[in-house]
């Protein structure tokens, strides 16, 4: 039994996601979600899935959008969802 790092409920059933060297308890996905997952830095949706990552050159930490259409909209401009024919 270990105790949920997002709402404190002590459960039987909870996990532990390991990222770099932090450890993390959760009794849910739910709770994982709400404390890890990433922001949309322009619509604020909580990104679930991979995202698109914008870095500069050379920078190790980008912006994270959940779709191109939003990181084209915070002004990266070269950003696309599809192949162009
Ligand atoms: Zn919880
Ligand atoms: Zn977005």
């Amino acid at each position: 039994m270990a105790r949920c790092d997002t709402c404190g409920n002590d459960y039987d059933y909870s996990f532990v996601i390991v990222r770099g060297s932090e450890h993390f308890t959760f009794d849910s996905f739910e709770c994982a979600i709400h404390k890890l997952a990433p922001v949309c830095g322009h619509c604020g949706v909580r990104i679930l899935g991979h995202g698109v990552e914008v870095r500069a050159p050379g920078g190790l930490h980008g912006s994270i959008y959940c779709c191109a259409h939003c990181a084209r909209s915070a002004g990266e401009g070269r950003v696309v969802d599809h192949v162009q024919a």
